[in-house]
Order: C-alpha cells, then structure tokens, then sequence
C-alpha cells in the first residue's frame, strides 16, 4: 500500500477529557456506569481529569469535567453546574499509592455478584485471560498458572467513605491491580489510561466467568483437572 493508507490514519486521542468522555460512552454500553454510576479519571502530569459526580456519563461533553492542579492543589477547572466525583479521594489514593495514570470505577453487575459471592478476596487462575492483567510489583503480566487475587472491602453509605479501607487494602495486597466493593463495584487503575482501560475489560471478563464457574460447580481457583472431575461425578 502506499501513501493513500497514511492519508487514512487518525492519530490516536490524547486529551484526557476527551479520552474520558469518549470511553465513559463505552463503558455505558456494557452497563458499566448506567444511571449516573460509576466514575473515570486521568492523571497528565500534575493534572488530574474526573468526571463530575450524578451526571449521565454517556451524555457527559469534555467542558464538563473536572480538572485539578496536585501542585497547586487548586481546581483549575470547575463547572458551576456539577459536584465533584465522591470517587475523587479514592482515585487519589490509587494516584499515590499505585502512581497509576488513569482510573476507572465501575457498578458492574459482574463486580457485585462476584463481591457476593467471595469473602475477603476473590481469586482466580488457570484461565487465559488472567495474562492480561500485570504483576504490579514487578515488570510483566500474570502467566496462566498465576492466581489473581482482588481484595473485597466492605460498602459504605457515602462513596467518599470507602477512602480508608481502599487504601488499607492497597497496602494489604501490594500485587493488587484492582479492588472490589462489596455489593457496589469496582475500583481499577492502570499506568496509563489505555492499561486501565484494558485491565478493567479482563477483570471484569473474568469476574463474569468466576460466577459462572461457581454456578457450575467448579472452583475459579482450582487446579486444572478438577473441573473434569466434577464433570464425571
Ligand atoms: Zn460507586
């Protein structure tokens, strides 16, 4: 092919209200942030980008975020119309202990019934899709014989409250790469917002087939095998 390719290409997006818009439309589609939940936020440099709290995130235009100053610790931009995000002091936390680049919070209803039906920590392994979430205290991703282990703090009745037990289960679970509010959703972060994006799609990817597993009678965290057992039983 020649030149007329390049005359197709698009560069990718890079202002973090857009991005935000822009993907807080998709994850409206999978019933992610349906009825004004859920919450997404970027950090460039010292600017960090929120979508307002109680607004219809698939209706949201870039003007309408939030954008504040870590430095100045200031609001660079306001919109008089809305609130911040409650989840804002918890995207902080994932910002300064996790130095993510993005955020995304979700009320999945895969989040809540796994949230539902594990206890402290939801686990899983043996399954391909673990390798698409990163080791966190090291370079690399989880191999398939890896286990993933999502801490499960317990719902509050204000969001903002959920703060201290995030970041408790932060430094309770260093390999972490997302947390689960019980009965709520899901918090995940990546280094930057396209890593964020994709860990969010396979955690909760994964979170789906765990209860499915369970609802099978298989165990998400079980050894290859055992399944064929249950199987023959
Ligand atoms: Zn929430």
């Amino acid at each position: 092919m020649g030149s007329d390719t390049n005359a197709q290409y698009v560069p990718e997006e890079t202002d973090p209200a857009k991005i935000i818009v822009e993907l807080c439309k998709l994850f409206y589609a999978q019933g992610w942030v349906t009825g004004t939940a859920g919450g997404m936020s970027i950090k460039d440099g010292d600017l960090v980008y929120v979508a307002p709290s109680g607004v219809q995130k698939e209706r949201m235009n870039p003007v309408d975020l939030f954008v504040y100053d870590t430095k100045s610790k200031t609001y660079v931009s306001k919109p008089e119309l809305y609130k911040p995000s409650a989840c804002t002091p918890l995207f902080m936390a994932c910002y300064e202990q996790r130095r993510a680049g993005a955020c995304i919070h979700t009320h999945s209803q895969n989040a809540v019934m796994a949230s539902l039906l594990w206890g402290r920590e939801f686990r899983i392994a043996n399954i391909e899709q673990v390798k698409a979430i990163p080791k966190v205290v090291e370079p690399g991703n989880l191999s398939f014989f890896d286990t993933l282990v999502i801490p499960i703090i317990e719902n509050t009745a204000h969001e903002e409250d959920l703060a201290p037990d995030l970041e408790k289960a932060l430094l309770e679970y260093p390999m972490a790469p997302a947390v689960l509010v019980r009965r709520h959703g899901l918090y995940v972060w990546g280094a930057n917002v396209w890593k964020a994006k994709i860990i969010n799609e396979a955690i909760d990817y994964l979170l789906e087939l765990a209860v499915k597993m369970r609802h099978a009678g298989i165990d998400p965290a079980g050894d290859i095998g055992s399944e064929q057992l249950t199987r023959k039983i």
